[in-house]
């Protein structure tokens, strides 16, 4: 159980933080990260004193962050727990299936660490929020009235995890999650954490910016979209590497186009002649106009 980690975003009753501590102790689990509490002293806080009960030295321990990024950033799945699926989010899935396929990367080495993000009390999660998760757990609720409290929702999404780690446990041959984390022979390559794909987010947005697609001034929903794109994907280490170097080529190429440009500009301005336009570069090619 070590191997999940519940990041509650903005919770604004101190309250609510007690009663998900205990949630999770009963379960097993004790890594929770609250970003961003409207009570900053939250662990000391009667309210969740009381309704952490026995749990109140993993009240203690919780750790603070300054935001949903920092709180994720060594995770390589990101799961978002929400009862709204949002345009630009993942689709949602059971907790069941959540707590399945978690398992089973933990067990296959992919994954070292998963976060399960819980929205704020009042509106739940932002579509920012959601756009930095890569799956969404949705708990079946009836549909007229489906949002629970937050740290309801907590208790029966920390049953999941356990019930499944149970389950493969009881049943050899199926993942378990400590042995993935223990280090069984990794079947496949690690996916890249949150940290290394926000990297590269900011990278292809500078790249893009430097080859002309992407309007700083007007972005549109370019990088939400491509967000998206890159969740679904779920990239490995290698692939982000990768694809770093081909924003690194196309920020080099643009440079180069640039100052082929300038040189164009000013010759021509000394000459009187008129400035033949930067012609788009292909990637692995010689830079246009270029003598090389
Ligand atoms: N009005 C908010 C409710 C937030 S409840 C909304 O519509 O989103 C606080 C948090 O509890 C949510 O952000 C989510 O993390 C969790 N939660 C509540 N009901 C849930 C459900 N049915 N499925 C999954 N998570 C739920």
């Amino acid at each position: 159980m070590a191997a999940f980690r519940f990041v509650l975003v903005a919770p604004s009753h101190a309250g609510n933080i007690g009663s998900v501590v205990r949630a999770m102790m009963t379960m097993g689990l004790d890594d929770l990260v609250v970003v961003k509490p409207k009570e900053a002293d939250f662990a000391n806080h009667p309210q969740a004193r009381a309704l952490a009960s026995g749990a109140r030295e993993l009240l203690a321990r919780a750790r603070r962050a300054a935001s949903l990024q920092e709180a994720v950033a060594d995770c390589q799945l990101v799961v978002a727990v929400s009862a709204n699926p949002r345009e630009f989010g993942p689709s949602p899935r059971t907790p069941a299936e959540i707590a399945g396929l978690a398992l089973q990367e933990l067990h296959q080495g992919s994954v070292q660490k998963v976060a399960l993000v819980f929205g704020t009390e009042r509106t739940g999660l932002s579509i920012h929020e959601m756009a930095l998760c890569q799956q969404m757990v949705s708990i079946p609720a009836d549909p007229d009235y489906s949002s629970l409290n937050l740290s309801q929702a907590a208790q029966i999404i920390a049953f999941s995890l356990r019930q499944q780690v149970m389950l493969s446990q009881a049943q050899p041959g199926v993942p378990s999650a400590a042995a993935g984390v223990e280090g069984e022979a990794a079947a496949r390559e690690t996916y890249a954490d949150h940290a290394a794909i926000e990297r590269l987010h900011t990278h292809v947005e500078q790249a893009l910016v430097a080859i002309g697609y992407l309007d700083p001034a007007e972005p549109k929903r370019l990088m939400p979209r491509l967000r998206r794109l890159c969740a679904r994907t779920r990239l490995e280490v290698s692939e982000v590497d990768l694809l770093r170097g081909i924003c690194k080529q196309m920020e080099k190429l643009a440079a180069s186009a640039a100052a082929g440009a300038a040189g164009a500009a000013g010759a021509a301005g000394a000459s009187g002649a008129p400035v033949t336009p930067v012609t788009p570069v292909t990637p692995g090619c010689p830079v246009a106009g270029s003598d090389v």
